[in-house]
């Protein structure tokens, strides 16, 4: 392997060094399944989330957003089949006491019965139920279990006459919806992509039956579009279509990533049919027929097109696809090579660090005034300290697209350098111009391969 790859290793080592990702309670020595966003991986994380946002609630007229409480009715999640069937399958190793998911395990070890690591006997596979369960109220009985969701699109199922009423939607109409699911992962590995509390990006689209196919299509189309608008590199992305369906579903494809450890799901697009809310029907007694006043009152249960991405997850992939470390000089030494990562200007927790060349003569006060100008417009950082060179290379480590560098004849004509992350070419910039220049790059940004 090259050794200016991008690794898993690489890329903890460097979140937990800038600050994007950190173990929980480290000091504890670290909550399995659980992670601590930084400064930078908060501002990352908002990102890539706010792009979703725009993307389904405001260039799409026909979705609107919500945010359903993490807690729901106990029956919710036996209407949703989750009681029932949402499980993994698990097995032991007796002597070794390491844990398998039966399905992701080398398959030759588990017909053996084989531990993969020791090679001791393996349990049969027992169905291991994902759900967190846990009492409210006083009273720790079994009126008072609840559970913490596994999935926000229940939140948007139990809502759709809501807001269908309040908010006079029309059938096609989606639910957008950003927040915590929790699952009890048997095994939680490769940092962030899978944990026991996450981030998801979903949003369900109630279609007429029989138009479920072409919006099925339609959004598959959306969210690869999303990937590819936002600066991914598609040669990474492929689609995966599933054989086998869950309870609820009609067809299914998951977006995948060529993540460190191989390609894994980035996000699933599922056609749910009329199965959620047929259940809520039967399971809550309320009729959650949609009724079509456009077509003389025909009734109907509408079909569900779901897209489900992980937040958590996205950001992950996000940063694999950033990273690079490029050549950038050829002394023969470490130095040769600069880290960078190549985010969309959207996407990039700092867009603009502003530094000034020296300290001293006036240059740090202008280049302070800089950036009270920009940070109405732009997430910002500023940085005095160290040689220039060395500035640059730790914005490019964060992925900061822009640098302005103020220097002495700053002071007298009134222009500063704007340098560009991904080319490292740099131009001369009227101060009064800045904004308004980097808003337009923002807009023009196209990465390079
Ligand atoms: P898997 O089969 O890998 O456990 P899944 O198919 O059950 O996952 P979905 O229920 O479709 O996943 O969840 C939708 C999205 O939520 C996934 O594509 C993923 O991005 C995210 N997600 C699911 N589980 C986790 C997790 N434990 N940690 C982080 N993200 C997750």
């Amino acid at each position: 392997m090259d050794k200016h790859e991008v690794t898993m290793e690489k890329i903890v080592s460097l979140c937990k060094r800038r600050g994007f990702v950190f173990q929980s309670s480290e000091i504890y020595g670290g909550q399995s399944g659980a992670w601590d966003y930084g400064p930078l991986g908060i501002e990352l994380k908002k990102n890539i989330q706010n792009a979703w946002w725009k993307e389904m609630t405001q260039l799409h007229d026909n979705i609107v957003g919500l945010d359903a409480a993490i807690l729901m009715h106990p029956r919710v999640w036996e209407a949703s089949g989750h009681v029932a069937n949402f499980s993994d399958p698990l097995v032991d190793c007796k002597q070794c006491k390491m844990r398998y998911r039966a399905d992701n395990m080398d398959q030759d070890a588990l017909a053996a019965k084989k531990c993969p690591a020791c090679g001791g006997e393996l349990t049969e596979p027992r169905a291991f139920n994902l759900m967190f369960k846990t009492h409210i109220g006083p009273a720790e009985d079994t009126a008072s279990v609840i559970y913490l969701r596994p999935e926000t699109a229940q939140g948007i199922y139990v809502n759709y006459k809501n807001i269908i009423q309040s908010n006079r939607m029309k059938i096609p109409f989606g639910i957008a919806q950003v927040g915590k699911a929790f699952r009890n992962e048997i095994v939680t590995k490769n940092f962030i992509f899978r944990t026991c509390e996450f981030e998801q990006m979903e949003m369900q689209f109630f279609v007429k039956p029989g138009d479920d196919d072409k919006f099925f299509e339609y959004w598959r189309e959306q969210r690869w579009n999303f990937y590819k608008k936002h600066g991914v590199n598609m040669d990474k992305m492929r689609w995966y279509h599933h054989e086998k369906l869950a309870h609820y579903a009609k067809d299914a494809y998951d977006i995948e990533y060529e993540f460190p450890m191989g390609f894994s799901e980035l996000e699933g697009i599922h056609n749910r049919t009329d199965f959620d809310l047929s259940r809520h029907t039967e399971y809550s007694g309320k009729d959650m027929q949609y009724i079509d006043q456009d077509n003389g009152n025909e009734k109907y249960i509408p079909y569900i097109i779901e897209t489900s991405a992980g937040l958590t997850r996205n950001l992950l992939m996000f940063l694999c696809d950033a990273y690079a470390e490029e050549k950038v000089a050829d002394k023969g030494n470490d130095d040769d090579y600069r880290t960078v990562l190549h985010f969309h200007p959207k996407i990039a927790p700092v867009t603009v660090a502003i530094l000034p060349l020296m300290k001293k003569d006036g240059l740090a006060e202008l280049a302070k005034e800089i950036q009270n100008e920009l940070k109405d417009d732009f997430v910002t950082d500023y940085d005095q300290s160290g040689a220039i060179g060395k500035r640059y290379r730790r914005q490019d480590e964060i992925g900061t697209p822009f640098c302005v560098t103020v220097d002495y004849d700053s002071k007298n004509d009134k222009t500063v350098t704007l340098r560009f992350r991904d080319s490292m070419e740099q131009v001369r910039v009227p101060i009064a111009e800045l904004s308004n220049r980097i808003r337009q790059e923002i807009k023009n940004y196209t990465r390079t391969f």
